[in-house]
């Protein structure tokens, strides 16, 4: 049976891969357009994701959905997700056996939203693509890994209380659309021949 983000959802919900399973209410596999053009990515369910079961739904939320709709966008369009998928005891920082363990349903995921631009949203996301990079220096400059374009952000849930970096993220955020349609233009075939002669082509296809 092919793979399927339900699938992923239902695997998370009962998984016990590593120690977060204990202290979770819900598991929180993450939510949006499975054709999403932008994959957002944190960190780990806070209490509120926990309850609910829904990743980035208190003040971080609030913050996310109005940075989105800032460039027009809702977060229905994007892919909302986190490298650990259970909320860590007391919003820990999540270890990294615990990511390395969570990491087999991210990778799936990745592969089959397929985004074109993947934010990672902190610093621990961030480690996922750039271990040894500094969030301070890289945040809004996108660089490609393995053809496709991963862009850090400062996570939320910083900015929410620090105007210097509440600043930096809408300016990153503003620079999104852009990277998205760099990223569609060199995926885009060269059609330069077919548009040259689209009468041939129908005559072609009508033989059939
Ligand atoms: S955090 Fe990930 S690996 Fe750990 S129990 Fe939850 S779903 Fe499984």
């Amino acid at each position: 049976m092919p793979d399927s983000l339900e699938q992923i959802a239902a695997e998370v919900a009962v998984c016990t891969r590593c120690p977060l399973h204990r202290g979770r209410t819900k598991a929180v596999p993450g939510e949006g357009s499975p054709n999403a053009d932008i994959m957002f990515i944190g960190e780990g369910p806070g209490y509120h994701e926990d309850r609910q079961g829904r990743p980035f739904v208190g003040a971080s939320g609030s913050f996310l959905t109005e940075m989105l709709e800032g460039i027009g966008l809702r977060r229905e369009d994007v892919f909302i997700a986190n490298v650990v998928k259970c909320r860590p005891p007391g919003n820990r920082d999540p270890e990294p056996h615990e990511i390395q363990a969570c990491s087999v349903y991210l990778d799936r995921q990745i592969a089959l939203i397929d985004p074109k631009v993947i934010v990672t949203l902190g610093r621990f996301s961030m480690a996922k693509w750039f271990p040894t990079a500094r969030i301070s220096r890289i945040h809004g400059q996108a660089r490609k890994v393995n053809g496709r374009l991963i862009v850090p952000f400062f996570h939320p849930a910083a900015a929410l209380h620090q105007p210097t970096l509440r600043q930096a993220v809408e300016e990153d955020f503003r620079k999104l659309p852009g990277y998205v349609a760099q990223a569609l233009a060199e995926r885009e075939p060269d059609t330069t021949e077919e548009d040259d002669s689209p009468g041939e082509t129908f005559e072609q296809l009508s033989l059939f």
